[in-house]
């Protein structure tokens, strides 16, 4: 450990009970051996080349706190907030380690103990976590009115006359990095039920997200197309509310749990073959409702039926042999792919989506290298450390620039925004940031153009 963290015990704070990483399973601390065949894997150990930032330092430390060794303290909590929770170390760890689990346990912890506890903070995270992410109304609100301020040109107009010079360069940065919202929203793009093209074989839900709805609704469209392609009838609530990823990743389980039962509610598990989510991110978190709501008498049940039902979009069209497309929306060019953190280390989804690419005619996969690099977008990582996510961005976009793709393709939004960004940046607007789906999606209405003309 580089720097030994202070041992001073804080005095309990009101809300702060029997749990968090002192009531936390022994066992799943215990599963670390120290080998450290974790270390090359993580980025933030390779960035600062520190032990206490890498994932066995970061074990170590949650584990002297649950033995008593030491507390919850700042530093403990900058430190668990300077983890990615890119779960690259579950990958490499020859031991089977829970980071998913611990990283959730130690991040409710810091909040339980508000160690890192400012006003501002406070607000922050009331707005995001617990009024705009648990109100899909609002949300939608909220992205039609950055939608009218970017459409009627005040954006631009405030952008010419340098008002954004006066901000702090923090957010003069934020600012320019501000995605484009789209014109329609999912709700608008698809009907709450959508008949298959061709005989039903499969009754599916899908999921449209809170950041991918407002930001890439076309994927959301595509996805629906893509199932009706391959036999299924679609059924898309309307207003879907967020599916608590990101409440569980910062530390409010509670949020996190009490979303996990809307959606329980929402799209009853049990009238459905398939859950389909097609953000990396989400899905990971999609898939662990059971063990989420393992304790709930009233939902642990269909928690479980719900956890085997979701389906990553590419885990479910491989599984259910999709249909190759036969028609290329362009000819000869060269796609790559980056992998988002949570679909190949969460979900340790990794072929499926190449399946799908390699299927594309007239486009050709080229492997990048280190393709389940963290890209540095992780939720909202490339805001509260902008640093550390413009360096793994920049290694990023170089790494895709050196496999002359004219396309790269992705499965979180997130990452998609972070390579858009990234790539805009380094003046290199040439190559397209896209989806598998949306590719496919495009490659099945080309056929559909060709067979029209024919007739
Ligand atoms: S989750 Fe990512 S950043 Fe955090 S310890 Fe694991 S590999 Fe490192
Ligand atoms: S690879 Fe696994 S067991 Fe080894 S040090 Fe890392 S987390 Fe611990």
């Amino acid at each position: 450990m580089s720097t030994p963290l202070p041992t001073k015990a804080i005095p309990a704070k009101l809300g702060v009970g029997p749990h968090g990483l002192a009531a936390l399973d022994y066992s799943i601390l215990q599963q670390c051996m120290h080998c450290g065949m974790c270390l090359p894997s993580c980025p933030t150990y390779l960035e600062t080349k520190r032990e206490r930032h890498s994932p066995r330092g970061r074990i170590a430390l949650m584990r002297a706190i649950a033995d008593g060794e030491y507390a919850v303290t700042r530093e403990f909590g900058e430190e668990m907030y300077y983890c990615l929770g890119c779960l690259a170390c579950t990958t490499a760890c020859p031991a089977g380690v829970n980071y998913a689990e611990l990283f959730e346990t130690a991040r409710a912890d810091i909040e339980q103990h508000r160690v890192l506890d400012t006003p501002a903070r406070r607000g922050i995270r009331w707005f995001a976590l617990r009024l705009v992410f648990t109100r899909p109304r609002l949300l939608k609100v909220l992205g039609r009115l950055l939608w009218l301020y970017q459409r009627s040109g005040v954006q631009t107009l405030l952008r010419k006359i340098g008002l954004f010079s006066l901000l702090p360069r923090r957010l003069r940065e934020l600012e320019k990095q501000t995605p484009e919202v789209r014109t329609q929203f999912s709700d608008s793009l698809v009907k709450e039920v959508e008949a298959p093209y061709g005989p039903k074989r499969h009754r599916v839900a899908v999921l449209t997200g809170c950041v991918q709805d407002i930001l890439f609704s076309e994927i959301n469209h595509a996805t629906v197309e893509v199932l009706r392609e391959n036999g299924c009838e679609v059924f898309t609530p309307r207003n879907q509310y967020c599916c608590g990823s990101l409440h569980a990743h910062n530390g409010d389980p509670e949020a996190a749990k009490d979303l996990a039962r809307r959606q329980i509610e929402m799209i009853s598990p049990e009238s459905v073959d398939a859950i389909i989510t097609n953000a990396g991110g989400c899905g990971s978190h999609l898939k662990h409702y059971d063990t989420l709501l393992a304790d709930d008498p009233r939902y642990a049940a269909r928690a479980r039926i719900w956890s085997n039902k979701v389906h990553d979009i590419h885990e479910w069209l491989v599984k259910i042999s999709f249909r190759k497309p036969k028609e290329a929306p362009q000819q000869d060019q060269v796609i790559t792919y980056h992998e988002s953190c949570h679909l190949c280390h969460g979900q340790k989804i990794v072929s499926q989506p190449r399946e799908i690419l390699r299927s594309l005619p007239g486009m050709t996969l080229r492997e990048c290298a280190q393709s389940s690099h963290c890209c540095g977008s992780a939720g909202i990582y490339n805001l509260t450390q902008p640093a550390t996510a413009a360096s793994l961005q920049a290694q990023k976009v170089a790494r895709i620039r050196e496999t002359g793709a004219h396309v790269v393709a992705t499965s979180n939004p997130g990452c998609h925004l972070q390579l858009q960004i990234g790539l805009r940046d380094a003046d290199d607007s040439m190559i397209e940031v896209s989806q598998p789906v949306l590719l496919l999606a495009r490659a099945y209405a080309e056929e559909r153009r060709h067979r029209t003309m024919k007739r």
